[in-house]
């Protein structure tokens, strides 16, 4: 039976294109009738946390994607036994040696720094101590030929593979080693991940062969670009999945959208339910060439997707962003990620009102976090006008103090009357509508764009309007 593998390893935040191995690893189990193991790959103790591993567990509740054998993370360093254990059978075998060349000498050697390992120790059958790495003897003839569903047959020669490190100086094993034999102790079947890590294929195939065992199928999917094509990077472009997130990304959203990185589904269609996806998706029709990671057109997606929420489910959605939890700025600057409070007073809140708005809502943002600027305006005590939006909309505020005393007089709040009395106000000024509306909406709102105005208008109320309108006339 098939076994896949998802392998991330604990020392950052969940990357969006870790997110992607865990989609593609979890629907190719699914397409199978295969098996998704998960597993924790901490061998680096330096630079792995376990806040790190619960940001991976977290992920993967938020995507709603996780693994079918999971009884909490699985480590790699649980194994450490097994790995060492390889280490020696490798040795007996006289399938690896001992070395205590030092970076330096071997660069003096060759003349470069680039110069992979020489072989010097090779022949000199040194014995095990400490401060001697242990390098896996590749074969100086012949080809490693990786069979990968996406990319073919990449082919590496094997006088080109150097004699690699498979345990360090003090003893222990390194990733490269640690990762084939996780991956034998649990059967897996295919490897499916990253296209940074195809270098270390043709390392890892013959360590698998070594080990007496039958290497497994490849997969290396497509690296991920922004839009000057420069490999998505940490320092550089958002790739923590908490953020996408944090910014009120649907998962849905983000799962179809990271499904489409160089692959798409029948017809003439982009946005396609999962079950579709589940149905189509083929790993040999993924595109081997690097996937643009597009911002705008994820944005783009993800306000298709809010829009065909129930307004219900809209509500519900927008909840972490009106009413918490939330974390202080301080605990977002420290974490990376985390909502903040909205700028309003705790109990100014009132999801009554917030139900009247949510569907003129719901049409407007592509992103859940934009809710609080659309409507800030209805729960704010004090409202600070956005000054550029002021300046234009202020050329025509001689309006304001007829736009007053018009709404003053009318016997029934509701937008359709708030709407015929502005327009009776500008058409005695000479202006249209949207000239005569344009100081009205910033002076009640604070900005320039946002919620149809009337309505907007009849949910706040005629006394907050009318103080609006006022402070702003003078
Ligand atoms: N731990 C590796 C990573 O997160 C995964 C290596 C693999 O999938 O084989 O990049």
């Amino acid at each position: 039976a098939t076994r896949l593998r998802f392998a991330p390893s604990p020392t950052g935040m969940f990357h969006v294109g870790n997110a992607r191995s865990l989609l593609l690893n979890w629907l190719v189990a699914r397409q199978s009738g295969g098996t998704l193991v998960l597993r924790i790959e901490d061998t680096d103790a330096e630079r792995s946390r376990p806040e790190w591993t619960e940001g991976i567990v977290r992920a993967m509740a938020w995507l709603g994607v996780g693994p079918d054998e999971y009884e909490g993370p699985l480590f790699q360093s649980s194994y450490a036994a097994e790995h060492t254990k390889a280490a020696q059978q490798l040795f007996d075998a006289g399938k690896a040696y001992y070395c205590d060349c030092t970076r330096d000498v071997v660069r003096a050697r060759s003349g470069s720094q680039y110069a992979g390992y020489d072989g010097f120790c090779s022949d000199r059958a040194l014995q095990a101590a400490d401060g001697r790495a242990l390098r896996f003897r590749t074969p100086d003839e012949g080809v490693t030929v990786v069979k990968d569903l996406v990319r073919g047959e990449p082919t590496f020669e094997n006088r080109l593979v150097e004699d690699f490190v498979i345990a360090r100086g003090d003893g222990s094993p390194v990733f490269l080693l640690a990762n084939v034999v996780d991956d034998i102790t649990m059967r897996i079947t295919h490897v499916m991940r990253a296209e940074e890590h195809l270098p270390n294929a043709p390392k890892q195939q013959l360590l698998w062969q070594a080990l007496g065992h039958q290497p497994p199928t490849w997969a290396h999917t497509p690296i991920l670009v922004n839009e000057k094509r420069q490999k998505l990077s940490k320092r550089r472009d958002k790739v923590a999945l908490e953020m996408y997130r944090d910014e009120g990304y649907l998962a849905s959203a983000m799962r179809n959208y990271l499904m489409l990185l160089g692959w798409a589904p029948s017809g003439d269609r982009e946005i396609v339910p999962w079950s579709v996806i589940e149905e189509e998706f083929r790993l040999d029709h993924v595109n081997s060439a690097p996937a643009f990671f597009d911002l705008k057109k994820l944005a783009a997606f993800n306000g298709e997707y809010i829009r065909a929420l129930s307004t219900e489910e809209f509500i519900d959605a927008c909840g972490p962003w009106l009413t918490g939890p939330f974390v202080t700025e301080k605990e977002k600057a420290e974490a990376g990620f985390g909502i903040t409070a909205p700028p309003w007073q705790p109990d100014a809140y009132e999801p009554a009102v917030f139900a009247k708005v949510a569907p003129l809502a719901q049409t407007r943002i592509s992103l859940l976090a934009e809710i609080v600027p659309t409507v800030d305006f209805l729960f704010l005590d004090t409202l600070e006008l956005d000054d550029a939006s002021w300046a234009k909309a202020s050329k025509d505020a001689k309006v304001l103090p007829d736009v007053i005393a018009t709404f003053e007089a009318l016997p029934i709040w509701r937008a359709v009357p708030l709407k015929e009395a502005l327009l009776s106000v500008g058409e005695a000024h000479g202006l249209k509508l949207g000239k005569a509306q344009a100081p009205v909406r910033v002076a009640v709102t604070g900005r320039s764009v946002g919620l149809p105005l009337f309505e907007s208008l009849e949910v706040l109320g005629r006394d907050r309007t009318l103080a609006r309108l006022r402070a702003a006339a003078v």
